[in-house]
This record gives C-alpha cells, sequence and structure tokens, in this order.
C-alpha cells in the first residue's frame, strides 16, 4: 500500500496530541493526527489549571471556553468531615482573567480541540489505531495504523510525536515505563446529580477531602455543570485489596462500587453533599496510575513523547491536563524549529524544552510527595494557624497559590527548594504559624459569585428544567 508523507505524525489525540497538531499545523507543518477513538470519547481529568489560560488563547479556544465551561476559582482541601479546611483563591496572586479556571467535561472538551486542530489544518484520522512505529531510519518513521473498517494504513512522517496518553504507545513496546512505587493509587469515578451545592461548590471550588491514614487516599469533588458534579476516590492498593477480599467474603457483586460507596459515605463532609444525589453515568476505574520514562528516553533524533505517554503522576493537584499540553505546546516548537531550521537547531531546542518539561514534573512530584508526608504540611489545616510571625509570608502564601496555579515550568528551581524548607520540621513548624492570619486567605470563600461561576449553564439549566416540568 502506498505511504502518505507528512512533516509530523501524532499518536493520539487527547489534550496533547491536539495541542501538538494545532501549533504544527499553525506553522505551516503538514501533520497527520492519528487516534483510535471515536470522539466524544468519556476521560477522566475534568478540573483545569489556570496556567492553561494562555495555551487556551494561542489555540484560539478560550472564547468557547468561557462560553460553555463552569469557571474555577481556587481549590478547597478539606478534612474528611469537613470541619477542618483551607480555601486556596487563585486570584489572591493571578490579576488577570486567568484566575478564574475551568471545570470541563473531558469528552467535548478534548472534541473541542481535537475538531480546533483539524480546522487549523492538521489531517486527523479517528477509529485509527496505530499499531506498530518503525523509527530504524533516522530520516523519518513509518507508521502503521488500522483504521475504521479494518484497513491497514501506512504513513511516512519527518518526525514522531507519542501523544498516546496512559497506553504509553511507545514507552510500553520498548519496555522505558517505570512504574512510581510511591504514588501505588487507584481511582474510581462517576458523576452525580442532585448534589447539594454548598461549602464552596456553588461557587466552583475544586473540593479535595484528604482521607488520611492506612488509605493514603482522598476524594475529589468537582461541579462540571449546574446540576452535575463528579466524584472521585483515591486509595492506596494495598488498602484496595484489603477491602476488595473484605467485600468478596461478604458475597459483594460489584466490589468497584461497594468500595466507591463505602469510602464516600466514611466521609461525613462528602456524605452531606450527596445525600439527595444520584449516580448519573456509569463508574471508571483508573488503575496504576504513576509511572514515568527516564529522561534520555523522552526524545531521540525523530521522535519525542509528550504528555501521559512520558510521564503520568498522581492527579491530587489537577495538574496533568496543564502538563501534557504546556509539554505539547515547548516540544513542537522545538521540533519546528528542527524541520525549519536544522537538525542541530532543533536538538539545541529539544533539550532546551525537556529541561523545563523535566523539571516542571519533577516539582509537581515533589510537591505531591509533601502532600502525602504525613509530618509535612497538611493542605487542609495549613489555613488554621494561630499568629503571623514570619516576615515572609507574603511570599511563602503566594508560591502556594502559584504552584496550585499551576507555575511549574518557568521557576521549578526556586518552587522545589521552597518545597524542601516546608519538608523540613522545624521551617515547617514555623511556616504553619506565619502562613495565615491574612483576611482574604482566612476567608472560606473566593467571592465569586454564582451567576459568574456558571454564567449562561444556569440559563440552559433552567429552560431544560422547565422543559421537564411542561412535559
Ligand atoms: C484519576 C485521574 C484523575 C485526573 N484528574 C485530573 C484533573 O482533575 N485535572 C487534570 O488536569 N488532569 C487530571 N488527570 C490527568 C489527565 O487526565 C491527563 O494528564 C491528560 O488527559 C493527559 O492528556 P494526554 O493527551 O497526554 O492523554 P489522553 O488524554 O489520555 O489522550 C491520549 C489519546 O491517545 C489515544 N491513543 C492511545 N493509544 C493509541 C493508538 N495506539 N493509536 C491511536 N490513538 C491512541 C487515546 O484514545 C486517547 O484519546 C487525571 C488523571 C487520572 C488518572
Amino acid at each position: 500500500m502506498a505511504s502518505k508523507n507528512y512533516d509530523v505524525i501524532i499518536i493520539g489525540g487527547g489534550p496533547a496530541g491536539s495541542t501538538a497538531a494545532t501549533l504544527l499545523a499553525k506553522k505551516g507543518h503538514s501533520v497527520a493526527l492519528l487516534e483510535k477513538a471515536k470522539f466524544p470519547r468519556e476521560h477522566v481529568g475534568e478540573s483545569l489549571l489556570p496556567f492553561c489560560y494562555p495555551i487556551f488563547k494561542k489555540l484560539g479556544v478560550l472564547q468557547e471556553l468561557t462560553r460553555r465551561y463552569v469557571r474555577k476559582p481556587g481549590v478547597r482541601f478539606v478534612d474528611v468531615d469537613g470541619s477542618s479546611f483551607t480555601t486556596w483563591c487563585f486570584g489572591h496572586v493571578l490579576k488577570d482573567p486567568s484566575h478564574l479556571s475551568f471545570h470541563v467535561r473531558r469528552g467535548e472538551f478534548d472534541h473541542l480541540l481535537l475538531d480546533n486542530a483539524k480546522k487549523c489544518g492538521a489531517t486527523v484520522k479517528e477509529e485509527t489505531k496505530v499499531t506498530s512505529v518503525d523509527l530504524s531510519d533516522d530520516e523519518g518513521v513509518t507508521v502503521t495504523a488500522t483504521g475504521p473498517r479494518g484497513g491497514k494504513q501506512t504513513l511516512r512522517g519527518r518526525f514522531l510525536l507519542d501523544a498516546s496518553g496512559r497506553d504509553t504507545f511507545l514507552a510500553t513496546r520498548l519496555r522505558w515505563k517505570k512504574p512510581h512505587d510511591e504514588f501505588d493509587r487507584s481511582a474510581l469515578s462517576t458523576h452525580w446529580t442532585g448534589a447539594q451545592y454548598v461549602d464552596g461548590i456553588q461557587e466552583g471550588l475544586l473540593q479535595i477531602v484528604y482521607l488520611g491514614g492506612e488509605k493514603k487516599g482522598w476524594i475529589w469533588c468537582i461541579p462540571v455543570g449546574v446540576d452535575r458534579v463528579s466524584v472521585g476516590l483515591v486509595l492506596n492498593h494495598s488498602y484496595i485489596k484489603k477491602q476488595k477480599a473484605k467485600l468478596a467474603k461478604k458475597k459483594t457483586r460489584d466490589w468497584k462500587r461497594a468500595l466507591y460507596t463505602q469510602e464516600l459515605t466514611s466521609s461525613p463532609f462528602m456524605k452531606k453533599i450527596l445525600k439527595d444525589a444520584k449516580i448519573a453515568q456509569p463508574l471508571m476505574f483508573n488503575g496504576d496510575y504513576s509511572y514515568s520514562v527516564a529522561p534520555e528516553n523522552k526524545c531521540g533524533s525523530n521522535f519525542a513523547l509528550v504528555g501521559d505517554a512520558s510521564a503520568f503522576i498522581d492527579p491530587i493537584f489537577a495538574s496533568g491536563v496543564y502538563l501534557s499540553m504546556k509539554t505539547a505546546e515547548l516540544v513542537s516548537s522545538a521540533v519546528s524549529k528542527k524541520l525549519k531550521l536544522s537538525d542541530k537547531a532543533g536538538q539545541k531546542a529539544l533539550d532546551a524544552a525537556y529541561a523545563k518539561v523535566n523539571g516542571a514534573y519533577a516539582l509537581v512530584d515533589k510537591a505531591i510527595r509533601m502532600f502525602y508526608n504525613p509530618v509535612a504540611v497538611n493542605f487542609a489545616q495549613v489555613g488554621s494557624a494561630e499568629s503571623l510571625i514570619h516576615e515572609q509570608h507574603e511570599n511563602a502564601l503566594a508560591i502556594g497559590h502559584y504552584l496550585l496555579a499551576g507555575d511549574f515550568f518557568q521557576r521549578h528551581e526556586e518552587y522545589s527548594k521552597f518545597i524542601d524548607l516546608l519538608q523540613n520540621p522545624k521551617l515547617l513548624k514555623k511556616y504553619k504559624a506565619f502562613v495565615i492570619d491574612r483576611p482574604d486567605f482566612q476567608s472560606a470563600s473566593c467571592g465569586i459569585s454564582r451567576v459568574k461561576v456558571f454564567h449562561q449553564l444556569l440559563q440552559e439549566h433552567g429552560e431544560a428544567l422547565r422543559g421537564k416540568t411542561s412535559a
């Protein structure tokens, strides 16, 4: 079969793949993006970071996102019973419109990004699964895929971007994928309707309920619509195994659903939120979710790995989509230099891009370890310290907010040192004491109205309700 030639072939049409495809096509490169699924397809990862904002602008989708999605002014870390919490509002440090981020329905959001790549000139082939890749020729790559009706397709490209997500196309085949033993956790999640929109949910806050103890887990609660919350449960594997055995003894048929319900109702906070709520879609399971590929394997002379195809870290800080899109932006810019200028210029640009990318992932990794470290700062209680005694408290507070907003790439070295300080017990004690006493930080609210958060979604919801009543 005759093969088609492209500048760049991309495996996967998630946020990483479609970002790279759009930006490369906008620079005039011929791009083929191969996606095995038919979009829209469901996906976890609905709460986005403010630092995505400039990328959305560059892609040309910002306006559409502001029209469609719930706005996210910050994050609230909550103890299991809801009595102790800290609200981190992006508006404390971000003074432009990006302080209102987004909660998205991923099926739709990914579809929008993929369609945008098409509009910008990329050739997008859905229901086309890449089955093999030949990287042995330095001049380019040969990619073989199976199309919608099972037909085999062969494509030639000067460069390959693997954006295959957690399928980790290259890393699995080349045995580059290393599990992250410390973050040995799995997640169960679904959407609910009829939840109570209280305790910050009505103002769009992402809620992270810390479970602690042997569960080493947490619950996320994300308002993805006017009457739709996404609730996910994350637990350590050893705990899941024990609970699964217990449920099997009781002859429980659907252990995943039983475990999900059991853990949600064990949190008085979640019990209150979901008192009258009903599950609205099938339960999703995401297992073994943290892994990485060594920096030296992330790119070569004719390929590069972006997004979850190169690494995935525990999603506690809702960082995955931003890390993936920013990596795709940096790497596609370097690839463009390689194709337009020279191999040497391209390699230099790729090395510079991956220095930032690896620094960003290492920073997020460190911040997450701190989250799970029982003697380090507890994000739910950090706001409960009594007095303010540190002259640098403004900076320390700002760093916390910037980290939660996604400032991973530019200042990773600086922030990494700050996290080291926080893990020193003496300094941690000081930090706990000085971090509070600012009226805007003590406040439970980010001061964003329900109308601003749900904007025209409220109207759409109202119309839908009227429709139901009159039916
Ligand atoms: C439990 C959980 C909760 C999360 N919560 C958040 C959150 O709140 N916020 C956040 O930002 N991130 C979150 N994430 C992370 C986020 O989902 C990912 O980081 C993000 O989707 C990565 O984008 P990607 O484009 O790299 O991969 P994906 O979005 O997974 O896209 C990869 C695409 O490649 C396609 N593909 C795979 N193999 C092939 C093949 N052989 N041929 C063709 N196509 C192929 C797949 O069909 C898929 O569409 C969460 C992740 C998990 C597991």
